[in-house]
């Protein structure tokens, strides 16, 4: 299968109007006027043409909560409102259609790639193949029994089945402990012993309350715990860090760990603001994320850059903190190695961003519109690994109504009216 995109505005590696020939799954040229036969051509005339954009923290399955439960705090929200229902509605069937439909609504905002923490992760995976997004899954780890295991000797043993199963060039397979504050010191310990060299994916200091409860518990901040007991690694995920004090800052930067910022989540349960502009000082890498559907309560990125901009000014206090560009490039900033970028040799993940919209116009710079003017609605076609799942805003060979239709029939048994 091969691709020609004609004159679109290419951007990051090169900032001009160029075609880019895709095969086989990768990129093979970017140049100016491209001459070469191709199965498929996209006209990108008045196009900008962007590497994919990554959703770094989420819980995909959870869009059947999607306003269910609002305007709560976090230990309130999670243990009075979504443990409880997990352990009644969630099953393989609710994973893999509820997981489906936050890949449709990711896709349709440009997302080429996310890292998903849940239960009955097998699911996600053969739901990201179907569809054809690329993912790092993990399945969630707690020290009570969860929909999908018994214990955190059950959890890891599923992970080592999930590598097993589904390790491949479009899924990554992580460890996924859910936190400090659901695991204990012994738990923690025996997840890090078999997670070393792996991929960890962990939430870390969301709130002031969790930092308070690992001192009180354990003696020690999240960070600091995460470090004695081996996990924190330059493997390891920290999602939300909006606790991150500056000993914390200095640990995440000496063992080489990443920060996925996740802002509208944190603002909607009233956790905080992580500083971000500080971690970023420090030259620490950060992606971004949306968190579930029920704490956000959808899974934008393109609002979520201009949010994490804003916010991380107004906390600094500094009108050039997180600029137009730097905020767009850790919005595309990928999990996977070969993308990321529109660079001949890298895997064909791609955005297309129609230019037709009232925000679009006029254009002086693209960075500036995509961090403080675009929105999803914008996006026109999306690539995966060199396949077409998104073109001119219409799903390719997807049935989006059947599961809309087959998740509003499960939401029914939890009092959802459409
Ligand atoms: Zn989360």
């Amino acid at each position: 299968m091969s691709i020609l995109i004609k004159n679109g505005y290419c951007l990051k590696e090169k900032d001009e109007i160029c075609d880019i020939f895709i095969e086989n799954g990768k990129i093979k040229k970017i140049e100016k006027d491209i001459n070469k036969q191709a199965d498929e051509i996209i006209d990108a005339s008045n196009c900008i043409v962007l590497p994919s954009f990554c959703n770094a923290h989420t819980h995909l399955a959870m869009s059947l909560f999607r306003g269910m439960a609002d305007d709560l705090a976090l230990m309130d929200w999670l243990n009075n409102h979504i443990f409880p229902n997990e352990a009644k509605y969630v099953n393989k069937e609710m994973v893999y259609i509820c997981s489906k439909l936050s890949m449709l609504e990711m896709i349709r905002g440009g997302v080429g790639c996310f890292m998903d923490m849940y239960f009955f992760e097998e699911e996600v995976a053969k739901a990201a193949l179907e569809i054809g997004i690329k993912g790092i899954i993990g399945e969630g780890i707690v020290d009570f029994e969860t929909p999908s295991c018994k214990s955190v000797d059950d959890a890891l043993s599923k992970t080592e089945s999930l590598k097993r199963e589904f390790e491949s060039e479009k899924i990554k397979v992580s460890f996924a402990p859910h936190s400090t504050y659901t695991l204990s010191k012994d738990s923690l310990k025996k997840i890090s012993d078999k997670a070393q060299g792996s991929i960890i994916q962990i939430h870390a200091n969301e709130t002031t309350g969790e930092v308070d409860m690992a001192l009180k518990d354990k003696g020690k901040r999240p960070i600091a715990l995460l470090d004695e007991l081996g996990l924190l690694t330059d493997k390891t995920y920290l999602a939300h860090c909006v606790a991150h004090n500056d000993n914390d800052i200095e640990l995440t930067k000496k063992r080489n760990a990443k920060v996925i910022n996740v802002p509208q989540s944190n603002l909607k349960l009233a956790s905080g603001i992580a500083p971000i502009y500080k971690i970023l000082k420090n030259d620490i890498e950060v992606l971004i994320g949306t968190d579930g559907s029920a704490s956000n309560n959808n899974l934008d990125i393109i609002e979520e850059l201009r949010t994490m901009s804003l916010i991380q000014k107004i906390i600094s206090m500094d009108e050039t903190a997180l600029n137009a560009k730097d905020t767009f490039n850790m919005g595309t900033k990928s999990l996977f190695e070969d993308s990321g970028k529109l660079k001949e040799g890298f895997s064909a993940d791609i955005t297309i961003i129609k230019l037709d919209s009232f925000e679009a116009t006029p254009m002086y710079d693209p960075y500036s519109y995509l961090a403080y003017a675009a929105n999803s609605r914008d996006v026109s076609t999306v690539i995966v690994d060199g396949k077409i799942i998104l073109k001119d805003r219409k799903f390719v060979n997807i049935d989006e109504e059947e599961i809309k239709f087959k998740v509003k029939d499960m939401a029914k048994k939890l009092g959802a009216w459409h």
